[in-house]
């Protein structure tokens, strides 16, 4: 329903050239455009085309049209990246991730003239930049004098523990359990289980995310794709304690026209038609992100411990290109799970399999996106964090909302350990069969409630998102 008090605002909205950043980005987009609004979306020629595609599915829903302007990407010379390379997505999902991420994100600093000219024309009233383009700071705040918002695609938990880590904790040897000190709950993380340039071993990444702290520090505020009844006591800490501006608006995904929808009508699509033939949180998804991709040693523990779970399932498959062995199904496999598994090699339609009541389960690398997904969707998790702030959000999930059950990863994927088939049984049979599985649904089930609430009018993030409105206009006058 369109709601739109006081001034039109014409936001610029900048997605980092990946999934799982664009996915929601534009969401937020379709919701200032859904309360009359105007949205405009920057990208770049190869990326251009899939999200014209959502915003001309949003297009005809919305009552304020979402715009795409395109801004040319730096050639082969000037940023050293061979052709393809515009999508950090296409980089890792080739493994080129060591050599080529410097060289991308430098690519990105080259697109600030543009970013500039494009502000000088347009005029918006308000940037949104993921927090990736630290750059953008001097380009919308100094410059131009309008608010810039970050959105860097975390949850409440994650950002508080990671704004909460020292340097002593840091240091900790690689395997060694430490507490996190000051935020709400005893939490314990090692060293190998934070994000890549918390562990400083790399300088380049180092260097980035020093810029993006220090960038979001200066900027206007974060959006946050969450909603409060998910992690109330650290959206308070990080607000109250942490003394920083935030506003969540979550779960944008569902907000959104162009996603997951309970009436899905004349749906031809395979996977959800198989779903139909099966009961109700019978079926266990499994899915690891935009990017993660396994090697066949660990795509075929996966299906021994599916196989061995007795479970019905759906399996996203991701090979890792770089693995010479093509050979990563356990001979017989598919025979002997006709009928109860089905494997998808590709793009799967996650929002809609996860709303789907026959599923009862997700297997996930806790990635923000796929998280928020399947609590919105009621389904508890089975956690398989790998890499990024993944490990954090394994524990929002097992430890302190209690609606998921760990396969227990020690470490992160970059320093190669292989998870046995009989821990993929064990989660898995954790979470879809018995006493504590149940309990894990119930409780999931009761924040997807909340997490609908939350998003309709007068709801928590319906509520903060009519004040984040209401603050940008207020710089607008
Ligand atoms: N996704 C999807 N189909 C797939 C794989 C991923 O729709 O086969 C979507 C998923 O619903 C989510 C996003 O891609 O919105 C992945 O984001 P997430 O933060 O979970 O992980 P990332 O890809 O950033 O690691």
């Amino acid at each position: 329903m369109m709601k739109n008090n006081g001034k039109q605002l014409h936001i610029l909205f900048f997605p980092f050239m990946a999934q799982g950043h664009t996915i929601p980005m534009l969401d937020i987009a379709n919701l200032f455009a859904s309360r009359g609004h105007r949205a405009t979306i920057v990208t770049t020629p190869l990326n251009e085309p899939s999200i014209r595609r959502s915003v001309e599915k949003f297009n005809d829903r919305v009552s304020s049209e979402i715009a795409t302007r395109v801004i040319n990407f730096p050639t082969l010379e000037e940023a050293g990246l061979p052709e393809g390379c515009e999508n950090m997505d296409f980089i890792t999902s080739r493994n080129l991730c060591d050599e080529l991420v410097p060289n991308f994100f430098r690519a990105t600093t080259l697109l600030r003239p543009q970013l500039e000219s494009l502000m000088e024309e347009c005029k918006p009233d308000c940037l949104v930049a993921d927090s990736f383009f630290p750059w953008s700071t001097a380009a919308a705040a100094e410059k131009f004098g309008i608010p810039r918002l970050i959105f860097n695609g975390m949850g409440f938990f994650a950002m508080s523990v990671l704004a909460s880590l020292s340097a002593s904790e840091k240091v900790c040897s690689d395997g060694e359990e430490f507490l996190v000190q000051g935020i709400p709950d005893r939490i314990f993380l090692t060293r190998r289980q934070l994000p890549e340039a918390e562990r400083e071993e790399d300088e380049f990444l180092v260097g980035l995310f020093g810029e993006m702290k220090e960038s979001e520090s200066k900027s206007f505020g974060v959006i946050f794709n969450c909603f409060y009844e998910l992690e109330p006591t650290y959206a308070d800490y990080y607000r109250n304690q942490l003394g920083r501006r935030a506003w969540h608006i979550g779960p944008v995904s569902l907000g959104s026209s162009n996603r997951g929808s309970k009436n899905r009508g004349n749906d031809d699509q395979e996977c959800l038609k198989w779903l139909d033939t099966k009961d109700p949180d019978s079926v266990i998804y499994i899915c690891f992100g935009s990017m993660v991709n396994f090697g066949a040693a660990q795509l075929k523990e996966i299906a021994e411990g599916l196989e061995s779970s007795g479970q019905h399932f759906i399996w996203v498959v991701r090979k890792n290109p770089g693995d010479p062995n093509e050979d990563w199904l356990p001979e017989g496999f598919e025979e002997r799970t006709a009928g109860r598994g089905l494997i998808i090699r590709g793009w799967a339609p996650q929002v809609r399999i996860l709303e789907h009541e026959a599923i009862g389960g997700f297997l996930t690398h806790c990635g923000w996106n796929s998280t928020l997904e399947a609590v919105s969707a009621g389904v508890p998790l089975v956690a398989w964090p790998v890499q990024a702030e993944q490990f954090l959000n394994e524990k929002l999930v097992t430890e302190v909302a209690k609606i998921g059950a760990s396969v227990g990863v020690k470490e992160g994927a970059v320093y190669g350990g292989i998870v046995g088939r009989e821990q993929i049984e064990k989660a898995v049979r954790r979470v879809m069969v018995g006493e504590e599985g149940e309990e894990m649904r119930r409780r999931v089930k009761e924040l997807a409630a909340m997490a609908a609430q939350a998003v309709e009018e007068g709801g928590s993030s319906y509520s903060d998102f009519d004040d984040l409105i209401g603050e940008i206009q207020s710089e607008s006058c």
